[in-house]
């Protein structure tokens, strides 16, 4: 049997990670996530499309593969608290990891603007969450500055090389399971870290390099307009991010990858939202589903060639936003106790 899983510090992957014999593993097991084969998607696009779904990450997204890497770090090198800006995913994992290392941890949410699940997982984490009046930029402006000036770390993914180290090894982890780099590799794009470090992790490994596509919501579409959004909308709060502070190194992978940066309206997105649990039995969150509504787009738009190998990054959880679920079509059938009536209810009888 092969040896168990114990999260990426303690996996192959360690000698590509930036710790030291020293460093202690903190770890929730994070990594080592599904690649799914989804037969709707290859039908539709006559391609063979992959689903690597990152909700399956202990605390439900990718920031994991991150946290695990700058908490570590952070516990060697002796910080009692983190502090983090977030639109959820990032607050969650800042949470659990901080709470598994025995850290305090702080995260600034923009009021309103996180899913409820993320928000309970961060409070039952112990951090101390504040809500700010404001967007996540303000968020991020007010996170950096409390590092500059006060003793504590920023464990955000911008400019962060633990953080940006982490999330590599889902490329690691794609060629691996796949022998090679797909031909396209397509991601939701909010702040610009994951597309950077996806994107690195493939120039990395040396076993192919992808066309990275990325994604964002129309409403909140600021690398494909090419200048900042002042008021981001989109029903994803994952990605509503107006003014991404991994700008260039985003559109360096796009670039660089000979890829594209394209936007899908909200309704593209949760229609992929509500085909991926339907058609696939995968629960990703709304913001991941834009991934897969901008791979149908351009698949549309003929830009994308047939026979490809696709990978798609299903970056979290569906689980971590209920009241997306059932905003519209959620429309349960009433029925008394009797076995008779629920048999009359679902018209299994006359
Ligand atoms: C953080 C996050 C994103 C965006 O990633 P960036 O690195 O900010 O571009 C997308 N989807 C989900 C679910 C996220 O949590």
């Amino acid at each position: 049997m092969a040896a168990p899983w114990r999260g990426l510090l303690d996996s192959e992957y360690r000698p590509r990670l930036p710790v030291t014999p020293q460093t202690p593993s903190v770890t929730l097991h994070e990594g080592n996530t599904p690649l799914l084969r989804s037969a709707h998607l290859c039908a539709r696009t006559g391609c063979d499309v992959w689903l690597k779904v990152e909700g399956a990450n202990p605390t439900g997204s990718f920031k994991d593969r991150g946290m695990t890497v700058a908490i570590s770090r952070a516990t060697q090198a002796g910080v009692r608290l983190v502090v983090c800006a977030s639109t959820g995913n990032t607050s969650a994992s800042a949470a659990a990891y901080a709470a598994r290392g025995g850290l305090g941890a702080a995260v600034l949410v923009p009021t309103g603007g996180v899913a409820r699940g993320k928000l309970g997982q961060a409070a039952r984490f112990g951090a101390r969450i504040v809500e700010v009046a404001g967007t996540f930029e303000d968020c991020l402006r007010a996170a950096r500055e409390l590092a500059a000036h006060h003793p504590v770390a920023l464990v955000n993914s911008v400019g962060n090389e633990l953080r940006l180290a982490g999330q590599r090894t889902v490329a690691y982890e794609i060629v691996d399971a796949l022998g090679a780099a797909p031909d396209v590799h397509c991601l939701p794009v909010g702040n610009g870290g994951n597309i950077t470090a996806t994107w690195q992790g493939y120039c990395r490994y040396g076993r192919g390099r992808p066309r990275m596509w990325g994604f964002q919501a129309a409403g909140a579409a600021p690398l494909v307009h090419g200048a900042p959004v002042a008021e981001p909308r989109t029903d994803a709060s994952a990605i509503r991010v107006g003014s991404p502070a991994t700008w260039a190194p985003a559109v360096a992978a796009r670039d660089e990858s000979g890829g594209l940066i394209g936007a899908v309206t909200d309704a593209e997105i949760f229609a992929a939202y509500r085909d991926l649990a339907r058609l696939d039995g995968v629960y990703a969150e709304p913001a991941s589903a834009a991934a897969v509504a901008g791979l149908l787009a351009e698949h549309r738009a003929g830009r994308l060639t047939p026979g490809s190998t696709v990978a798609i990054t299903l970056t979290g959880n569906g689980l971590k936003d209920p009241d997306a679920a059932l905003r519209d079509d959620y429309d349960p059938a009433p029925s008394g106790p009797a076995t008779a009536e629920v048999a009359r209810t679902l018209g299994l009888t006359g």
